[in-house]
């Protein structure tokens, strides 16, 4: 992994931190004209192997990132989980984490992948690669991807 994580809103300085069960990156954004860090809480990446589950490979709780060692974090994966932490800002957390298992629940026994058709999921797996789209996103803009599930 990199150093660096270039974005288009400004450069990401990660930051190591080494213990015997967890490897901990803080993200910081850095302004491009100045270098200066201009906000600490980015993302913060905590690399374990007790989370995720079996079959993910990062989870974003609470705005934290966390990773199994060894997985890379590729900036349309990092887009994905600023996503979601867009999502959860604008959802207070708590309110966030309620719709999405409601909406796993409720979307379990109805055609195709369950977690892949949640609407949080759905808007950033759209968008992922966009990675311009958190500059320009909406306020609760996920609600657009509610109606339709294809995957
Ligand atoms: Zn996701």
């Amino acid at each position: 992994m990199g150093n660096k994580l270039l974005f288009s809103d400004g450069f990401w300085l990660q930051k190591h931190v080494k213990c015997p069960f967890l490897s901990i990156t803080y993200c910081c954004k850095l302004k491009t004209d100045s270098q200066k860090l201009c906000n600490f809480a980015a993302v913060k990446i905590v690399r374990t192997s007790f989370l995720p589950f079996h079959g993910f490979s990062a989870v974003n709780l609470l705005g934290v990132l966390f990773v199994h060692p060894g997985v890379y974090l590729s900036n349309e994966t990092m887009n994905h989980e600023r996503i979601h932490s867009a999502q959860q800002r604008e959802m207070l957390f708590v309110f966030f984490y309620l719709a999405y298992v409601i909406e796993w629940i409720v979307r379990l026994p109805m055609r195709g992948n369950a977690y892949r058709n949640i609407s949080f999921e759905r808007e950033a797996y759209a968008n992922q690669r966009n990675l311009d789209y958190l500059n320009s996103r909406r306020p609760y803009s996920w609600r657009r991807y509610m109606k339709r599930a294809r995957h």
